[in-house]
This record gives structure tokens, sequence and C-alpha cells, in this order.
């Protein structure tokens, strides 16, 4: 029996990820082969980890740290750049075992800010750090930096001259409701010993006012993991995502009703919010390692592998 009565079933592992939800684009349709690799990969390395006994939360920062390496995704290498030309990045990561967290927001030059969400997860009575000082902070464990141009994608630099160019021609007024291009990595796992994590990292909005903050350096927003609820992990548009507490939403739900997770994400997304205009997408996994993925765009970037499942998907 696990904690609070509920069954844990031995020897259950299961991992999901995600690449983000949101509109499609031509970029997205030129590049499926390359995006449904990158998901695999991540997929995999949280997987072998999970597979060797090893714990939920490491599965959750390899695949994430797979996704922040892969130039495709919109967090770490191929962040969304901002109205000022630069890169801020955000990440936050759960341990529900413990309900420990880490958290960091607007850091710079950090090749993997999931890494540092979860050294402050561990080491530092500090959970949830931003701006400069905390990419000082970040220096100061030594964790690995890169160059600006290291972050900076041919990709990501075309979709800020669009957006440069767009902006132009609107007022201030009319910009702050302009739909942004955004984009996110998230994972979530179940370990051998019952124990489930969730992270998530990103690049934000493109061409955003710097200094924005969204949801997925939140925990209970972006993130939350709860070993006697379910591990969660979101994307889509922050500032909505923010006021629905998204992540802790769906746990709680699922929580008070005794539904699955999958219902619970169906229940918020598609019933609670529905015909809202605004992107949301979630992928989760509860006590019982049943494993749920709801978006209500065009598309989330998604993969999963349990004990008897595996797949990648991009669309319906
Ligand atoms: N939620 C992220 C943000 O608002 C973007 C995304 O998930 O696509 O920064």
């Amino acid at each position: 029996m696990g904690e609070m009565g509920k069954i844990i079933p031995i020897g259950q592992i299961a991992i999901v990820v995600h690449g983000g939800a949101g509109t499609d684009s031509e970029f997205i349709l030129e590049h499926i082969p390359e995006y449904e690799e990158g998901l695999n990969a991540a997929v995999e390395a949280g997987y072998d980890i999970l597979k060797k006994g090893g714990s939920a939360i490491d599965a959750v920062e390899a695949a994430i740290t797979s996704l922040e390496d892969n130039k495709y995704f919109n967090a770490g290498r191929g962040s969304a750049i901002t109205a000022a030309g630069n890169v801020e990045m955000c990440a936050s990561i759960m341990d529900g075992k413990q309900k420990k967290a880490g958290a960091v927001a607007i850091v710079n030059n950090l090749r993997n800010p999931i890494s540092f969400a979860r050294e402050l997860l561990k080491t530092s009575d500090l959970m949830y750090v931003a701006g400069t000082e905390a990419t000082e902070t970040a220096k100061d464990l030594k964790l690995k930096m890169e160059p600006d141009s290291y972050f900076v994608t041919e990709h990501q630099w075309d979709v800020f001259e669009k957006e440069r160019k767009k902006k132009a021609g609107r007022s201030k007024a009319l910009d702050k409701y302009m739909k942004r291009l955004h984009g996110t990595v998230g994972a979530v796992a179940l370990d051998s010993d019952g124990n489930l994590a969730a992270g998530t990292s990103t690049g934000g909005t493109a061409y955003s006012q710097p200094g924005r903050v969204g949801d997925s350096s939140m925990i209970g927003v972006g993130t939350y993991a709860d070993n006697d609820i379910a591990a969660v992990s979101c994307t889509g548009d922050g500032e909505y995502l923010i006021t629905e507490v998204m992540a802790y939403n769906i746990a709680a739900t699922a929580e008070h009703t005794g539904c699955s997770i999958q219902e619970a994400m169906d229940l918020v997304i598609h019933g609670k919010n529905k015909g809202k205009k605004c992107d949301f997408g979630a992928i989760g996994i509860d006590t019982h390692g049943n494993i749920g993925m709801a978006f209500n765009c065009e598309r989330m970037h998604r993969a999963w592998r349990t004990r008897e499942d595996s797949g990648v998907m991009i669309y319906r």
C-alpha cells in the first residue's frame, strides 16, 4: 500500500514528455522528423533511467536536458528571442515524494535551466530565483554556461525579425492583445518506487517584453507533483495558465473527483475552459501509473513510454 492508502503498482514505470502546444507553423510542418526524433530521444533518456531503477526526478531532468539541448525546441538552445534581442529562460522542477521544488526565471547563458532548478531543489534554502543575480548564482554553482550565440538559432531569429516588422505597424494597445508564438518543453515521470516528478522549461514567447515571466517557472501552474495524486507539466499561453493555476488545478480535480489524470485534464481544459481563446496543453501521470495528455489547440508535441506502450505524436 502506498501513502494515503492508495495502491501504487510496484515496478510500474512511465514517462511522458512534451515539446509545447499551440498553433501549427510552416517550420513545424517542414521539420516533423526532427521533432519526432527529439521527442523520442528525450523520452528514451528518461526511460533509460527509470528502467534501471533510477528516480523519477532524475528521469525528468534527463528528458528535459535533452530537449533543452535540441535547437528545434523553445527551451535552452533554440529559445524564443525577446523584443530586446536576447534570450530569457524559465524552468521549474518538483519532486512529488518530498513535495520539494526548485524554480528559476529570466536566466541567461545557462545551458540547462532545468539543472539549475534541480540544484535549488537539492541543495539550497533558496527555492525560486530570478534575473541577473540568479544567473550569477548558477555560475557560482558551476553549472554549464554558454555564450549568447549558442542560444540564438536561425529559426528563432527569423521569428524575431517577422515579429519586429509586424509590431512596427501596431499601436501599443493593440500589441497587448496580439497572439504571440510560444513554446516550451516538459516531462513527468513515475519511478519503480512509486515516486512522481514533473518539470518544465521554456524560452517563453517570441518578441516578448523583456522581464516577462510566464507559467513555466511557477510551481502549481507550469509544474506540479505530489506522490499521492499526480505529476503534471503544462504548456500554452502563460498568462491564461497562470490564472487557471493549471497544473495544480488538474491534479486537484483528479484528487477531489477521484477521476483519472486524463479525465481531470479533459474536465479542466475541454470542460471548464471550453471555448477559451487561448492555447492550453498538459501532460501527466497519476499515482496508479495512468498517463494523460490533453490540448485545445492545433498541436502538442509529445511522446510517452510505459512498460506496455510508447508513442510520439504532434497532431491529434
Ligand atoms: N507557457 C509558456 C509561456 O507562457 C509558453 C508555452 O508553453 O508555449 O512562457
